[in-house]
């Protein structure tokens, strides 16, 4: 009997309170810093690509996605692309394209600024109204002509309400049409960080959705896309875009 007792302490004893983590090699994770937030010089958003900071350095990240080839899409949110070295990457589609949006409004903000040229806009076929609270509505007044350098048309219409006349053309423009009211508030934002954060603003609400089926075609269209932007690991918002099983992963799971 007082050998059983023993023998089931010790058992006890060399089990751990909880069981121990399977150690899973998992994906690795392309990560990006945030990015800073933009400097303020007067009106200028200035950000140039040497402030991005790459978490996990990975060098030739925009190489190594230009060279990716699509092989199909999970749950119509995420393609799996294979790189030439026989590694697998995840890229969250509506990410992926938030921050190629993302990239291509600031280039054009800020060029737009600098030589005094407006964002193309896109004209909608309805006005659309937006209501402001009191202290937005000041502040949103003022800051109308850098709306309009934006493509964001837009006047007021007496008391706190607003008549969004355009949204600025590109991809995507003809989902904004539904999210002016956010998209307005963030515009009269009390913050330094207004035109950023505006400018993410546009950048989600113009992405691709997930549940959007995304052909081939269009998936190598957004890789491409992907490769040109000066940060393709993170959104602007700070999560990541990728997942990357490397071949070595597969070898060592697989136990080829
Ligand atoms: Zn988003």
């Amino acid at each position: 009997m007082a050998s059983l007792t023993q023998i089931v302490r010790s058992v006890l004893e060399r089990s751990p309170a909880s069981p121990e983590e399977a150690a899973f090699p998992g994906p690795l994770l392309a990560t990006q810093r945030r990015l800073p937030g933009p400097r303020r010089r007067g009106l200028h958003v200035a950000e140039s690509a040497e402030e991005y900071h790459a978490e996990v350095s990975t060098p030739g990240t925009a190489e190594v996605i230009a060279h990716l080839r699509p092989l199909a899409q999970l749950q119509q949110a995420v393609v799996l692309a294979e790189a030439p070295d026989g590694s697998l990457y995840l890229i969250d589609q509506h990410r992926a394209h938030e921050r190629v949006i993302y990239e291509h409004l600031r280039s054009t903000y800020m060029g737009g600024q600098r030589e005094e040229q407006a964002t193309d806009a896109h004209l909608l076929l309805e006005p659309v109204i937006v209501e402001m609270k009191r202290h937005q509505a000041d502040l949103l007044e003022m800051r109308l002509p850098m709306l309009r350098g934006l493509g964001l048309e837009c006047e007021r219409f007496g008391g706190r309400s607003f008549l969004v006349r355009s949204v600025p053309d590109g991809e995507g423009h003809e989902q904004l049409a539904a999210h002016l009211q956010e998209v307005m508030e963030m515009a009269a934002e009390d913050s330094a960080d207004w035109e950023d954060h505006l400018l993410i603003e546009l950048a989600c609400r113009s992405a691709l959705r997930r549940g959007r089926e995304l052909g081939l075609g269009e998936q190598a269209a957004l890789l491409k896309a992907l490769a040109m932007v000066s940060a393709p690991a993170a959104c602007p918002h700070g999560s990541p875009i990728l997942l990357h099983y490397s071949r070595n992963f597969l070898i060592d799971r697989f136990d080829w």
